[in-house]
This record gives structure tokens, sequence and C-alpha cells, in this order.
């Protein structure tokens, strides 16, 4: 069969892609060899990529790797892969472990500032005016008191879907009617977030909070989503209560983050 224009053109570009990506690991063998110790310790399969990227395949078509969305975010979240990624060489990508994606920008800046689109604001656009005119069609609303950007921005970071968190049973203090007291990741740790009460804040170091939970759920206290994403709901024998995912988790990683066992018991699974 006759294949389009386009098709050809974007095997061709991918192929390219694919031998230079290969020229480059050649030609950098003494850091490839660093790198992929990095690589090992990634806990999930696949890129986290920065909120409104666009399907896989085209998200590597179109990124020219220039990095404005990395340096824009305010917490430094977005990181550029490395040598060892082949084809994904030089793309964004989100850990969460390290530092997540905790909305404490002022309107998805890394969205905002992509010159090539393949972070994309419209898959939060209809959202971000349906929440406009939801607001202004509240009975006794007075439009001139709220700020129309505000309403829109907070609907458009509850759009966001960077990936979803699943919890491992096996390794979650909740899921063993473990307490957890003290600072989650240690006194070394640089990551920061912002307090879900207080979205107007600035994000602080996490290395600051201390924590004291009877029944560890700091992946529940933390989330910046709140009660659509994460709950604590009683087990089937209604002997534990543990923390239960929902379809409004954003895939942010904030709970990935604050996680206190060695290795996170809650990851983000990329979409
Ligand atoms: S701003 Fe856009 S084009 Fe530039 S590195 Fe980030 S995703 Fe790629
Ligand atoms: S923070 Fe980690 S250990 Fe604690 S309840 Fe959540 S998943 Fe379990
Ligand atoms: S559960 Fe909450 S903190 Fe965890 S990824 Fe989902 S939205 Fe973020």
């Amino acid at each position: 069969m006759k294949k389009n224009a386009n098709e050809v053109s974007r095997r061709d570009f991918l192929k390219s892609g694919a031998i230079a990506a290969g020229a480059i690991a050649v030609i950098g063998a003494g850091t490839f060899v660093l790198d992929h110790e990095a690589a090992k310790s990634m806990p999930r399969e696949g890129f986290l990529r920065p909120p409104g990227a666009i399907e896989e395949e085209d998200f590597l078509y179109g990124c020219i790797k220039c990095g404005l969305c990395v340096q824009i975010c305010p917490v430094h979240a977005i990181k550029l892969a490395g040598a060892h990624e082949g084809l994904g060489y030089g793309t964004p990508y989100i850990d969460p472990r390290e530092q997540a994606c905790d909305f404490s920008c002022d309107a998805l800046q890394c969205v905002e500032t992509c010159p090539t689109s393949v972070l994309d604001f419209k898959q939060f656009k209809e959202t971000g005016l349906r929440a406009v005119e939801a607001a202004a069609a509240e009975p006794g609303v007075d439009m001139s008191q709220v700020n129309p950007f505000e309403v829109q921005k907070v609907a458009m970071k509850n759009a966001v879907k960077i990936g979803k968190a699943v919890v491992n049973k096996h390794t979650c203090l909740a899921h063993a009617g473990k307490p957890f007291k003290g600072v989650s990741r240690g006194t070394d740790f640089s990551g920061i977030l912002r307090s879900p009460n207080d979205v107007n804040s600035s994000a602080t170091p996490l290395r600051d909070r201390e924590y004291d939970q009877d029944i560890c759920h700091l992946c529940v206290t933390e989330c910046p989503i709140g009660e659509k994403a994460i709950v604590q709901v009683r087990n089937r024998n209604g002997r534990k209560l543990i923390p239960r995912v929902l379809d409004g988790c954003t895939g942010c990683g904030v709970c990935e983050m604050v996680c206190p066992t060695e290795h996170a018991s809650i990851v983000i699974e990329p979409f």
C-alpha cells in the first residue's frame, strides 16, 4: 500500500534520529557507563513527561530539546534524558522520587514556554474555559470579585494527566498497619513542595517538615489535588486504613517524593 508523505518523512526522521543517537552513544562511550548506572535506578518503564505532553511518538518527533521547559520550572522538576536513552536523548522527563511537579508554578509555565507545542495547552483549554463559565453561572456570584485567570489555572492544573499513582501494598507502611514519625526522606534530601493547604505559598524543603502519624498516610496528606486523587479507606476486613488512588490523580508525583519507605511504596506509572 502506498504511504502518504507524512508517514514516509516520519519514518525517515526516526531512522536518522536513531542513527544520530547511536553515533552520540559511540562518541560518548566514556559517559555511557556512568549514565547507564543511573538509568538502572529509574523506578519505572518509560518516561514521565512534563504536563501537556502529546503522544510519545509525536513527542519524540517534535521536541527540539531546547530545554526551555527545564529552565522555567520553579521547582526544577524537569530533567533532560542522558545519551544512553537513544532516540529519547535530550528530551525532558520528570523523576518524581527526586523532585515532583507539585504545581508550584503559576500557569503550567513549562507548557506555556514550549516553542513547538509538544507540551500543549489544548488538553486543558476547554476545561479551563468551562470552569470560568461555571463560576460565572453560580447564583449570586459577582464576577468582578473573581479572578477568571485564577479559576482557569486551578481547573487546568486539576486536568493535568501525566500518569497515575500505584501503591505497592507489599512495602507500604499503612498496609502493614505501621506509623510514621519524623522527616520522611532524611535531612539531606533536597526536594521541595508547596503545602496543599496554602496554594499561594511558595515551595519549601520537604526536610523541614516533621510528621507524626499513627498510621502512615503522608501520600494522602501532601497530595496537592486532595480527595479527588487519593483518600484513606478501610481495607476489606475493616482493620486497616490504607491509601486508595482515585481517577482524579494527575500523576504529579508528590506522593512518590514524600513516601518514607526506602524505595517508594507509591510510584507514578506514565500514561
Ligand atoms: S520546551 Fe518543548 S521543545 Fe523545548 S525541550 Fe521542553 S518539550 Fe522539548
Ligand atoms: S506514604 Fe508511602 S508508606 Fe505511607 S501510606 Fe503512602 S504509600 Fe504507604
Ligand atoms: S495521588 Fe495525589 S500526589 Fe500522588 S500523583 Fe496523584 S495527584 Fe499527585
